[in-house]
């Protein structure tokens, strides 16, 4: 995918502008931005200051017949403990600030994620999601927390010291400074060689990690396919790529430190060689000297940090674009103006009890398709003027070929997606005339393949109402027939479900989820597709449970087991689309058409594999 190519970009520019959309997070932290650059400059000024008391104690030494050391180290004491001081508030302050930034721009982006329409997520794979949500967040994080950190302190400090120079002895200063810009360029050079090489090291790594992997689930298959030469020249091949790779970043770094350490002393045989001249002359004294070879020598470190803290943001800019750009995304599937209007007036005191949350009756009876067109892509319409009406208690079966559509008629009516023409009506009104929670709020939904969360399995049911009592989660587990295999089990209610509810058979996952669907106690119930891959015992748990839920209710079941949807008010044979059929069981079956066929198919079918059983 186009965005996930551009994982490893490096922008050649710094993109200041997109930084301070990043930055722009700090101001709910503002106050802490005072302490912040007091005690950057402070911390400058005191790193700065040990040099001119270097300079003072030497000239008091030099040439002085009566030695008095004892103010400079009373004031070399005051600027140590000024120094821890300033520190502690830095890093306090900085560490609050980027923390919080960091926290909120990862809920933001978990927020966000949540409230995005299911169009949003068919256009990019869940890896690629997760990646925002962790690697780039991280990225940013980083940046955030200590680069800002490094770069405050870094700029502070090498401005503090080019002032001082410049007010000690302007030439000798200007002579001196000469070397920060090669220092500067050379840094911001090498710092992105060196940033690249270890991504490339990153990327071998993680190829390494995976060969092995690989190698160790595969074994058996290569042992008995002799590939065990071949899958060793690949590897060894990846490995040689690693070493040279890795070679690289070392001799990088054995080039890099050497060339800034000999800047370094180049300044320093300047401020010698200029300042020793006026030194004899009487024109500066020892001290200053001797300040001016140790500032010489300080001026690597922030200058490297500099480089360092620029080039890594260069190298997160696609990062913060990818995090940026998904704060920006608006769900496509929001209230209205009118519906927020309207939940506004909810909130006010004095509301008549009986109304929803935007201000409508709140029980819902019908739901209706009103000519509703609908296409995933442009020009590829999957349903054009489609009716249906489905009232109260009624529950409505769609089956039909894969692809037919189905799923795509309960995505609309639970509005995960929305019509791309017509409407659809809920107690006669447009649905985008009512409030999305309200309405989401009313559905209970049993995916194929449920999905169950990790803890317990009182947990998991619970999950359909947070508020609901023991009993109630019991309650509902044996209206849906649950209960029974939830006792068996060693801890009961307290089965820990495992990952993903991996400890549980998906029978059991579904009974677990219909549970919880009916604890929820929604208006409107959609299954979709629930019901198969489980074995004969299982489904027939599974339809009496199913009758709880339906009973009362608007439901849509969309499902591969024809026998699940039997008793079914109305059964629809979906195609391309268009409903071809529709009528109860026995009805189709007398009519023997499409549903006929169907029927009589899957009956076979099942006979056929029960005598080879
Ligand atoms: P069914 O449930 O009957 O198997 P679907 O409603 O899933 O059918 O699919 C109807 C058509 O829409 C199919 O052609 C399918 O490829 C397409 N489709 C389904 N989901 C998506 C999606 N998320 N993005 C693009 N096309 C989709």
């Amino acid at each position: 995918m186009k965005e996930e190519a551009q994982e490893d970009v490096f922008s050649d520019r710094l993109d200041l502008k997109l930084w301070g959309r990043v930055f722009r997070h700090a101001l709910p932290y503002r106050r802490l931005l005072i302490p912040l650059a007091i005690s950057a400059v402070v911390i400058a000024l005191c790193d700065a200051s040990f040099a001119l008391v270097t300079r003072w104690s030497v000239d008091s030494v030099v040439g002085k017949t009566e030695v008095n050391l004892w103010p400079p180290i009373a004031v070399y004491t005051g600027l140590t403990f000024m120094l821890a001081i300033g520190v502690w508030t830095f890093i306090n302050s900085a560490g609050g600030l980027s923390n919080n930034m960091s926290h909120d721009i990862r809920e933001e982006c978990f927020k966000r994620l949540q409230e995005l329409e299911f169009a949003y997520f068919d256009h990019r794979p869940t890896g690629w999601l997760i990646s925002r949500l962790t690697s780039d967040c991280d990225k940013l994080a980083r940046i955030i927390a200590w680069g800002s950190l490094d770069l405050l302190w870094a700029v502070c400090l090498v401005v503090v010291i080019a002032v001082i120079l410049i007010v000690l002895h302007p030439v000798l200063g200007l002579l001196v400074l000469s070397v920060v810009p090669p220092l500067v360029v050379i840094s911001a050079i090498f710092q992105k060689k060196l940033l690249l090489s270890s991504r490339e090291t990153r990327k071998y790594n993680s190829m390494i990690t995976a060969a092995f992997a690989e190698a160790l689930q595969g074994l058996r298959t290569s042992k008995s396919l002799v590939r065990e030469k071949q899958n060793l020249q690949e590897f060894q091949g990846l490995s040689s790529q690693m070493y040279g790779v890795s070679i690289q970043n070392a001799m990088q770094s054995a080039v890099y430190i050497p060339i800034v350490l000999t800047l370094g002393s180049i300044a320093a045989g300047i401020a010698l060689w200029r300042g020793g001249v006026d030194v004899r002359s009487g024109g500066m004294s020892v001290g200053t000297l001797v300040a001016f070879i140790f500032y010489a020598g300080q001026f690597f470190n922030p200058i490297n940090q500099i480089a360092q803290v620029l080039v890594n943001m260069q190298g997160a800019q696609a990062a913060g674009e990818r995090v940026l750009s998904l704060l920006a995304t608006t769900p496509g599937i929001s209230d209205s103006d009118a519906v927020k209007a309207r939940l506004t007036e909810w909130n006010r005191p004095g509301r008549p009890a009986e109304l929803a949350i935007d201000g409508y009756p709140d029980k819902i009876e019908a739901i209706d398709f009103d000519h509703v067109d609908f296409a995933y892509t442009t020009g590829e319409p999957v349903l054009s003027g489609f009716n249906l009406t489905v009232s109260s208690g009624q529950t409505i079966a769609l089956v039909g070929a894969s692809g037919g559509g189905k799923s795509t008629i309960v995505n609309l009516a639970a509005r995960f997606y929305e019509p791309t023409g017509g409407r659809i009506l809920v107690n006669g009104q447009d649905l985008r005339d009512r409030s999305l929670d309200w309405y989401q709020s009313n559905l209970g939904i049993v995916l194929q393949g449920p999905h169950l969360f990790s803890g317990t399995i009182r947990e998991n049911i619970r999950y359909g109402r947070l508020e609901a009592t023991d009993e109630e989660v019991e309650a509902a587990a044996r209206s849906v027939n649950a209960d029974g295999f939830i006792r068996a089990m060693e801890n009961g209610y307290e089965t820990d479900v495992g990952e993903g509810g991996n400890r549980l058979s998906t029978g059991q996952k579904q009974l677990v989820s219909f549970a919880r669907a009916l604890l929820a106690n929604p208006r409107i119930f959609i299954m979709d597709e629930a019901t198969s891959s489980i074995d004969t015992e299982t489904e027939q748990l599974i339809q009496n449970g199913l009758k709880a839920i339906f009973h009362g209710r608007i439901s849509f079941v969309v499902a591969h087991r024809l026998s699940t949807i039997r008793t079914a008010d109305r059964i629809l044979v979906i195609e391309k689309g268009r409903i071809l059929e529709s009528g109860n069981h026995d009805d189709l079956m007398v009519a023997k058409g499409h549903y006929y066929l169907l029927y009589t198919r899957q009956f076979e079918a099942e006979n056929e594999a029960s005598l080879i059983d």
